[in-house]
């Protein structure tokens, strides 16, 4: 079971976590993963950065983390446990005060350093609520993530050796789980990890869903639940449109376009341990738990609707590389990601118009810039002898997204969500289906996003807006 930030913001949000886990049947083996509280991952981002650039006010944003966490503990739990747990969490946070006063010294924090700050997020809640369970007559233990998930060292985003976390993840719940009692209770902290040579990283903003996934299959559980503040996965972000319902059913592919296309629900990622396993996935909502939330599986009955979902990414930008001189000529494509490798640029997605004559690159926003420096500096020959005339950039836009299996080989879907863009006069900058037939992306201008979202949900779910 995971439980996101919102779900273990404070000491009332740990209670009802503890509540829905104690109506667990604890003697099958649980694991429990907890996020940081809400907004903690932010703010030690912020106090280290705040340090990095000489300001001051680091401290005081250290001083309200400080605060958040002893209020917790002194709520939580009784005199004397609050005073040992307490004392542990101190000392930990002296450290971290010790960190971001070195990044002050030196004016630098490197992503690595980001890393290590930010675990303090995930590593001191997961103690607080390991703490107050064991007062509520569980057998509970905090584990420390690093000991288990094993990345490489891209900092910020570390990548998974899976054979190497598997082993460790099963070796150290044999011996937790010694002589078949699986009583004990272990809250792991989520989102973070270590490098072979125990150096901290991170999975990724949001990465805790993806840390209960790896667990999950790790150990071969029967099903791997994600707790957060909505009844499940909806039709469209919530905030977004008012409208949006819950999905039922949702098969692996489908989650995941929806999450890499924007979903924040679930990290992108979270679906690749458990479909491995077979494992399902649930989405559920701490706020409402009898309510049964999202079942994302391998198998799935088909959609009643021919679009599943609608998804966004903020904040993106459009490179155009146009040219009359890429018409027909090999390679240009291969220099022009060869360039983006160079800048560190992830590509979003692609358009290309069969003319050849122009390719369209979306980045996030703040990547923009300088991808666009160094596609100009490596395509200078290209561009000096006319074969490319122009890189250009266009800030401010989104992609909207349709997804869904059912949309595969039915005739005018694409028809209904450039009916109701065009209907809603919203303008369409470029436009990609992928082979997979599963999804119909559109960059849009960032001022266009709700209209363009409402529209869209009202076209394909007319019934859900009557
Ligand atoms: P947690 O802290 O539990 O990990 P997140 O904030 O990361 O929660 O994700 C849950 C939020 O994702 C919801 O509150 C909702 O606003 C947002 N969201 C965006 N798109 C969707 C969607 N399609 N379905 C459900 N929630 C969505
Ligand atoms: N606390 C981390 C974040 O805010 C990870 C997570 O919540 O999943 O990104
Ligand atoms: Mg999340």
């Amino acid at each position: 079971m995971k439980f996101g930030g919102t779900s273990v913001k404070d000491a009332g949000r740990i209670r009802g976590m503890i509540d829905i886990v104690g109506s667990e049947d604890l003697s099958q083996g649980l694991v429990v993963v907890c996020s940081a509280m809400k907004g903690v991952t932010d703010d030690l981002i912020r106090a280290a950065h705040d340090a990095a650039a000489g300001l001051d006010a680091y401290t005081e944003v250290f001083d309200a983390i400080r605060l958040r966490h002893h209020k917790a503990v002194f709520d939580l739990l009784p005199e004397e446990s609050a005073n040992t747990t307490w004392a542990g969490i101190e000392s930990q946070l002296l450290e971290l005060q010790e960190i971001l006063h070195g990044v002050y010294l030196i004016r630098e924090c490197s992503l690595r350093t980001q890393d290590l700050v930010m675990s303090f997020g995930e590593r001191l809640n997961n103690q607080v609520c390991a703490a107050y369970a064991c007062t509520k007559n569980m057998k509970a233990t905090y584990v420390d993530a690093r000991l288990l998930i094993v990345t490489d060292d891209a900092y910020g985003n570390g990548m998974v050796d899976f054979t190497e976390s598997y082993q460790r993840i099963s070796r150290y719940f044999e011996q937790l789980w010694a002589g078949g009692s699986k009583n004990q209770l272990a809250f792991v902290a989520g989102f973070i990890a270590a490098t072979k040579d125990g150096i901290t990283t991170t999975l990724g903003r949001n990465g805790s869903d993806y840390s209960a996934s790896i667990l999950g299959a790790g150990l071969n559980v029967q099903d791997i639940e994600i707790w957060t503040d909505v009844d499940g996965v909806l039709s469209c972000d919530p905030r977004l449109v008012k409208q949006a319902f819950v999905i039922d059913d949702l098969s692996v592919e489908e989650a995941m376009e929806m999450s890499y296309f924007g979903a924040e629900v679930l990290h992108p990622y979270t679906m690749i341990p458990a479909v491995e396993k077979n494992i399902p996935l649930w989405i559920k909502n701490t706020m409402n738990p009898a309510v049964r939330g999202t079942k994302i599986a391998k198998e799935c009955g088909q959609s009643r609707h021919d679009v599943t979902g609608l998804a966004v990414v903020k904040d993106v930008a459009l490179i155009n590389v146009v040219g009359g001189g890429m018409i027909g000529t090999r390679g240009t494509a291969s220099r022009i990601f060869a360039a983006l490798l160079k800048a560190g640029t992830n590509v979003i997605m692609i358009s290309q118009a069969s003319s050849e004559h122009s390719i369209s690159i979306v980045v996030k926003k703040n990547e923009a810039n300088h991808a666009v420096t160094v596609l100009r500096h490596e395509l200078t020959s290209a561009i000096q002898g006319r074969l490319i005339q122009a890189v250009e950039l266009v800030p401010a836009l989104d992609i909207v997204s349709i997804i869904g299996a059912s949309m595969k080989g039915k005739p005018g879907v694409s028809g209904r969500l450039f009916t109701a863009l065009g209907n809603s006069r919203i303008n369409i900058l470029a436009i990609a289906q992928g082979s997979s037939e599963m999804n119909i992306s559109c960059v849009i201008e960032a001022k266009d996003r709700e209209q363009a979202l409402n529209s869209i949900h009202q076209a394909f779910f007319p019934e859900a807006h009557a």
